[in-house]
């Protein structure tokens, strides 16, 4: 199993290596096999020729018979599988993102509908994601999903509760919420906005300790979430909410449904209601028509708002999507630059707040060692993304999994470095 793209893909490849595992069949990710199953991304320009690369290797392999059959899943083949399989014609198949029991099929295993919730976990047990739904209803006008995953699909508090028990079980100890809009979660189901009380229901789940929450979506968003985060310990102080930009013309163009006015008061709001919640972002570059002062609106935004976690891409200009009808008039150059102008912004924010994180003493979930250094997150870290603590390993032996007081000593923009305390 090859995986690419975001977390969602993640979980989808686990539940697929759950289902062949299930059916007897050996499996093995991100390693080489005989059968080779390519879990695909087909989000923006970058990701979609990685997927493309990532085929054309696995189609030399095979024509050089070193692996059996290729088989493509995923965002890539779910948009594009007729132009896939006339260009790329020697894979032995194309399946969309939501022909999870075909692929099976033609892998020789059976669906089996009872194994909800069962994975082959490819992060470190003590650690998980949870999809809470797929799809989107959004009209966010730069982005494909909704071409790729369809409309949005709650998954029943049950179902999601049976599985974090399992989890749990396991051992897994966080659990990191994801779905492409977390927010919108139990409109469909419940005809109401139900994410406070699916965190209601996790909190109770025994063995998970922290809860963390990404893909918020700013528009209608629930304020009771707020209360929850804040009363319920496990849940993280941590909160990821992609708000895209801050000009409200850009904004409107983007169809994200907001204001620079209404954003600015809903941040008020996480820090009024969860004072020292980590607030982490996204924001594109170079969207059509962004002019040079909606861009030092955002720069001045970026320094002003000083966000915990912030991560910035350049506009991709997608067919099919409605911005695909406005002129990508903004040249690559100039997003490259903007995109590095925030980020770099953004390191002086983030060295000066991890700098006051210097003499205080945090609990850290321990993720691996590497080289010379423990490393683990604080609450306020999410895997792969945000920054992590680094313990050196002399004369001390953390185990993985394990919760640790450490008291920061020293940090830089991205990582702070500390000693374990009692
Ligand atoms: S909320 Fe908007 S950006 Fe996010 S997946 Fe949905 S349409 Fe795309």
């Amino acid at each position: 199993m090859i995986t690419l793209g975001c977390s969602k893909n993640v979980y989808d490849s686990e539940v697929i290596m759950g289902q062949l595992i299930a059916n007897g069949k050996e499996v093995v990710h991100e390693e080489s096999g005989d059968i080779v199953v390519i879990n695909t991304c087909g989000f923006i320009e970058n990701a979609k020729q990685e997927s493309i690369d990532t085929i054309l290797r696995f189609v030399e392999a095979k024509e050089a018979g070193k692996v059996e059959k290729v088989f493509v899943t995923g965002c890539l083949s779910e948009r594009y599988k007729p132009e896939l399989q006339k260009e790329i014609p020697n894979v032995d198949q194309y399946f969309g993102t939501r022909e999870l029991p075909m692929l099976l099929k033609a892998l020789g295993a059976d669906y089996k509908h009872e194994l909800v919730g069962e994975r082959l976990l490819t992060t470190p047990r003590h650690y998980a994601y949870l999809k809470i739904a797929e799809g989107c209803d959004r009209p966010c006008s730069f982005c494909a999903i909704p071409l790729m995953r369809g409309n949005h699909r709650s998954t029943p508090i049950e179902e999601l509760l049976k599985e974090a028990k399992k989890l749990a079980k396991n051992g897994t100890k966080e659990l990191i919420l994801i779905a492409q809009d977390l927010t919108y979660y139990g409109l469909d189901l419940y005809k109401k906005r139900a994410l406070a009380d699916l965190l209601k229901e996790l909190v109770k789940v025994d063995g998970i300790e922290w809860i963390r929450l990404h893909y918020a979506f700013p528009t209608g968003f629930p304020q009771d979430v707020l209360e929850v985060i804040k009363s319920e310990p496990k849940i993280c102080n941590y909160i990821d909410i992609p708000l895209q930009h801050i000009s409200t013309s850009v904004l409107t163009s983007m169809r994200r449904g907001t204001t620079k006015e209404k954003t600015n008061a809903l941040l008020a709001s996480f820090r009024e209601k969860v004072p020292g919640m980590a607030i982490r972002t996204t924001l594109i570059c170079g969207y059509p028509g962004e002019t040079e002062e909606d861009f030092q609106e955002m720069k001045n935004w970026v320094a002003e708002q000083r966000f915990d976690r912030l991560g910035c891409f350049t506009y991709s200009h997608e067919e099919n999507t409605h911005a695909f009808h406005l002129e990508d008039n903004v040249p690559q150059e100039v997003k490259e630059r903007r995109v590095e102008e925030i980020m770099e912004i953004q390191s002086q924010v983030s060295w000066e707040l991890n700098q006051q994180k210097i003499g205080k003493v945090f609990k850290v979930l321990i993720d691996r060692k590497e080289g010379d250094f423990f490393v683990g997150r604080t609450e306020f870290d999410s895997p792969d993304v945000d920054n992590e603590v680094l313990i050196p390993a002399e004369n001390i032996y953390l185990p993985m999994g394990e919760f640790v007081n450490v008291k920061i000593n020293d940090a830089s923009e991205f990582d702070l470095f500390g000693e374990v305390v009692d």
